[in-house]
């Protein structure tokens, strides 16, 4: 095949990658959208919780295909069983709709191809292309054949392996202690209790050492019952099965489900990386390291960075100038949005993992007894001040 050429190529189309295709091909740029996998969304690596304003804030169109489950709100558990009930709009990132993420990507990659992208399925970066000190496009392998794909801008969203930031000279590798490892399973035939299906739970303490274990409820008898362990606690990667299958042992509700199916792989949990842009090069999502460090969620944060990178690029278009200096705007835009949030919540999570099981047991019980309303590190180190002083002194400097 003969080399292609557009304004922007987008690797990667998870919801970041086809919502930075979707507005850029909205804002007036020729924009080719390619996927290594043979089907958008599949196989699914994800508890796909998401919280409902980001489907608004990115304007994408609403469809039930897409929606599992719609939940009230969180349950937090503590180790000894205390219950937190914290209602949606309070709930976090993660809270609100519990996806069918197969469909959900797809009807992202709809949209971007509604606004004129074109897909390219089976398509893999597997190089970029660089003259004069700027990004210049990719080399791809599609099938069994290899060409390029000239571009004024690449956009890397290329998920959590990201290789086309570090191709293009980014600092992306992690610390073991910033990264969650993942399992999950999906099971069905599940019980009656903690009013199931109603919401999603997370359950804290050394059951998932620097992480947690979440259930999130696809329907009436099935939900992503998985758990996040951070890299530097874990002695041998295969332990984080046993972790999860001693907990679904003990859970009651547990005792006749059986999986349908299971997936693994790795989240981010750092801090904001530096830099996201380049001369004719821009990172999205996961790429970039957008991931919530506490929660280990990462679909909202991508399509809102993948909507201001569109719109962005649409603006470079228009001066014919997709500079590292022109694309700063988008560098400013997500900053403004999430770093500070992020940043934050880094440096939170590098607390909770030192907090023992006595710790989050007083602590989910002083929120339940006072009644947090909000899931924010901020609101409910606000609330435990006074009740725990001991264990808030720990936690000073963000209150
Ligand atoms: P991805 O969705 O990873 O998409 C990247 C795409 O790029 C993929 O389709 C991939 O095939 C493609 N690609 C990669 N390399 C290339 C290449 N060289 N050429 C072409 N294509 C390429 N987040 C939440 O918000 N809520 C949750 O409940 C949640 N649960 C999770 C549970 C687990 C077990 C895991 C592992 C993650 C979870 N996350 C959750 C995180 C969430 O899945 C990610 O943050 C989200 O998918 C990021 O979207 P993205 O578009 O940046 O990347």
């Amino acid at each position: 095949m003969p080399t292609l050429k557009c304004d922007v190529v987008v690797v990667g189309a998870g919801p970041a990658g086809s919502m930075t295709a979707r507005y850029a091909a909205m804002h007036g740029c020729d924009t080719i959208l390619i996927e290594k996998r043979q089907e958008i969304g599949s196989p699914v690596r994800c508890g796909e919780g998401l919280a409902r304003h980001f489907v608004e804030d990115t304007k994408l169109p609403y469809d039930r295909k897409w929606v599992a489950q719609e939940v009230k709100g969180a349950k937090i558990f503590s180790p000894n069983g205390t219950e937190l009930t914290i209602e949606e709009s309070h709930a976090g990132n993660e809270v609100g709709i519990v996806l069918e993420r197969d469909a959900f990507d797809k009807a992202v990659a709809k949209e971007a191809a509604k606004a004129g992208a074109k897909i390219m399925l089976k398509t893999t970066a597997t190089a970029v292309l660089k003259d004069d000190g700027r990004v210049r496009g990719v080399r791809v392998k599609q099938l069994e054949e290899e060409f390029n794909i000239e571009a004024k801008c690449v956009v890397a969203a290329d998920g959590y392996e990201s290789q086309v930031g570090r191709w293009a000279g980014f600092r992306t590798l992690l610390k073991a202690g910033d990264v969650t490892g993942t399992l999950q399973y999906r099971m069905t035939n599940i019980g009656k209790g903690h009013d199931f299906p109603n919401y999603c739970e997370f359950w804290l303490g050394t059951i998932a050492p620097a992480g947690y274990i979440w259930v999130f409820p696809k329907d009436e008898v099935t939900a992503n019952v998985g758990i996040g362990i951070s890299l530097d606690r874990l002695h041998n990667r295969q332990d984080i099965k046993g972790y999860l299958e001693r907990w679904i042992a003990k859970d009651p509700r547990m005792e006749h489900a059986q999986p349908l199916d299971m997936v693994t792989g790795g989240v981010s949990t750092c801090a904001p990386i530096k830099k996201t842009v380049g001369n004719g090069i821009a990172l999205v999502g996961d790429a970039a390291r957008m991931i919530d460090p506490i929660t280990g969620g990462g679909i909202g944060n991508g399509m809102t960075a993948g909507m201001f990178l569109g719109k962005i690029l649409g603006e470079c278009k228009e001066k014919d100038d997709f500079s590292e200096a022109a694309l700063q705007a988008y560098e400013k835009a997500w900053r403004a949005k999430m770093e500070e949030n992020l940043y934050r919540n880094w440096l939170a999570k590098n607390k909770l993992v030192t907090l023992t099981d006595k710790d989050f047991d007083d602590v989910v019980k002083t929120l339940a007894e006072v009644g947090v309303t909000k899931l924010s590190v901020r609101a409910i180190l606000k609330v435990i001040k006074d009740t725990n002083p001991v264990l808030v002194a720990k936690f000073a400097e963000f209150i």
